[in-house]
């Protein structure tokens, strides 16, 4: 037994010491826009096979990456060229490699978004999975990139250590996860610097923007410190926030020890634009444990050639989005009612998005390769976001705990325990019954059925009760109204952009692309809405349409609007104990 053990050590030692995986960025044109990727590769004999992964983790999207590469070529230690072979749409075949092999490609990377790459003359952006490929079966090799930079630039920013500490161009991974799992900023952006937690964290802040650097650190610091709160720990040793200042546009991307945030470079100004900019820090700073280490078990480690499918996105980023705003305002941005505004909007989300009522909130994420990443005119009627009725399943069932638990658990408390025993103790991603089984642990019940119900089902949550337990009450401001409703969407030119399922345009045959052109005997060049809202609910319309060139008449029966507004108020009657459990769920 102990000389078996021996020979499993020596062969252990024997694969990791022979193979490494070496690449160079060389950016020699950048206003082009590409960047020349060199990688060197050990390799025992035989065919190599390269791939260029398919989608970037965080963005559940097909996004063929490999599209952009151009230019791919082999060599042999003699400098020969070997000859390649393409066998799918993202890899690259080199025949009998054997030895250290150089391989060269390009990358055209001219796409601003936080999940793919960019390049121009004032700054490189890279997303690893859109520019580093990997060797089949050697993607736990480690990892070495040297940046040969623009002429001009001066700065890299990136979570991987250097090589050498006295030189910031040269980095390393313990493996291709960790590696493509590291953005880079390179170029001259500012960087700021502060610790929470006790972890040095740095901003890479791109582009020039109205914020106060101590202000905005101190902030940050507060709302990380805040969600390290919820799980008790830390793991990582340092922390990069990549921050783009853009014109317009928001969003973010989370990393294992990074993250890539884009913002309005004038946001800061306004007291709304910078509480959205810390609802946004602290949304992909929560998952760097929920999702980054806390992970459905399709999270990780990736197939990065296809989709990896998981029913927990509800989880993965609806918790997150729930967790964002209750941060939010546990930091104090967001007053108690703005708070419960937000998970207002939230609940009436559920109740109006009509296709809540055909797909389960785990079918949502379960389908987000297809269906949420690629909405259409129809998404309304069919779809329901993993996001907002994710956010509103983590309220409803951190309320039922704090309720089950007379107080005592929360759901803080629950992803705590799944932080400890999945990500810390056993080192893998969890089940859907397993977080079933937690959750269950600290509601003090059964929760099966909740789940079966409104996440595996489309039953609607029991709001009302749940917001109880923390001393609230819901009424909806619509419940009288006579507002009268035609169920379309349209775009500035009054072509119809959709149509709601089951509305008296749905019923009476109005389509997606019809020109509206009059109403009755009228010709119409106003916002429909005002026409709509001069008609009573039981009314015949009669709408001239273009449809395809041609003019038809569509005779509707207008209705009253089906939709809910809820309001959440503080109710005076509440117990002590409801008032207590408010306190403490937003941490007063
Ligand atoms: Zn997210």
């Amino acid at each position: 037994m102990l000389k078996k053990s021996f020979i499993c050590l020596l062969v252990v030692f024997y694969s990791f010491t022979s193979l490494a995986q070496d690449f160079k960025l060389v950016f020699d044109e950048p206003q082009t826009h590409y960047v020349t990727v060199q990688m060197t590769v050990d390799s025992k004999g035989g065919d190599l096979e390269l791939h260029m992964p398919v989608w970037a983790p965080g963005s559940y999207l097909v996004r063929e990456f490999s599209k952009n590469v151009e230019a791919f070529s082999a060599k042999g230690e003699s400098g020969k060229s070997l000859d390649v072979v393409r066998n799918r749409k993202n890899s690259w075949l080199i025949k009998s490699a054997k030895g250290k092999i150089s391989i060269s490609y390009k990358v055209y990377a001219y796409e601003l978004s936080v999940r793919t790459s960019f390049i121009d003359e004032d700054h490189a952006y890279l997303n690893g999975t859109s520019i580093f490929m990997f060797v089949k079966n050697q993607k736990q090799v480690p990892c070495t990139v040297e940046v040969i930079p623009f002429s001009n630039w001066r700065t890299m920013s990136v979570a991987l250590d250097p090589v050498d500490a006295s030189n910031q161009w040269k980095v390393k991974a313990n493996n291709y996860d960790d590696l493509v799992d590291a953005p880079f900023e390179i170029g001259n952006h500012k960087v700021l610097k502060f610790t929470s937690s006790g972890v040095p964290h740095e901003v890479a802040m791109f582009g020039n923007a109205n914020y106060n650097s101590e202000k905005l650190t101190a902030d940050m610091a507060r709302v990380t410190s805040e969600c390290a709160k919820v799980f008790g720990s830390h793991p990582c040793k340092r922390y990069l926030f990549i921050v783009h200042n853009l014109s317009s546009g928001g969003g973010g991307l989370e990393h294992k020890n990074s993250t890539t945030l884009q913002t309005s470079r004038t946001g800061y100004g306004s007291e709304s634009g910078y509480t959205s900019f810390m609802n946004l820090v602290a949304h992909e700073y929560f998952h760097l444990w929920n999702v980054k280490r806390l992970r459905p078990s399709a999270l990780g480690p990736f197939d990065y050639d296809n989709e990896n499918y998981t029913n927990m996105l509800y989880v993965s980023e609806g918790f997150t989005a729930y967790y964002d705003d209750l941060i939010t305002r546990r930091c104090g941005f967001y007053s108690d009612a703005q708070y419960l505004e937000k998970v207002a909007s939230g609940f009436s989300y559920c109740m109006n998005q009509l296709g809540a009522t055909l797909q389960p909130v785990s079918e949502s994420s379960f389908d987000a390769w297809i269906k949420f990443y690629r909405p259409n005119e129809n998404s309304n009627n069919s779809t329901v976001s993993y996001y907002t009725k994710g956010a509103a399943v983590g309220a409803v069932l951190d309320m039922m705990i704090r309720g089950g638990s007379n107080g005592k658990s929360s759901l803080d408390d629950v992803m705590k325990a799944m932080y400890d025993m999945y990500a810390v103790k056993l080192n893998r991603g969890y089940t859907d019954k397993e977080f079933i089984e937690m959750v269950s642990k600290y509601a003090g019940s059964d929760m099966k059925s909740f789940f079966d119900k409104y996440v595996y089902g489309v039953e609607m949550m029991p709001f009302a009760a749940a917001l109880k337990t923390v001393g609230c009450e819901i009424t909806n401001a619509n419940s009288n109204s006579q507002k009268t409703y035609l169920g379309i969407a349209v775009n500035t030119k009054n072509s119809i952009t959709s149509v709601d399922r089951n509305s008296p345009a749905w019923v009476g045959g109005l389509n997606v692309n019809d020109e509206i052109l009059g109403i009755d005997q009228y010709r119409f060049t106003d916002d429909i809405s005002k026409y709509v809202a001069a008609f009573k609910p039981g009314d015949m319309m009669k709408v001239l349409v273009n449809r395809g060139g041609l003019l038809r008449t569509i005779e509707v029966k207008l209705t009253k609007s089906p939709f809910v507004e809820y309001l959440i108020t503080d109710a005076d009657k509440a117990s002590e104990s409801a008032k207590k459990n408010f306190s403490s769920w937003l941490s007063k």
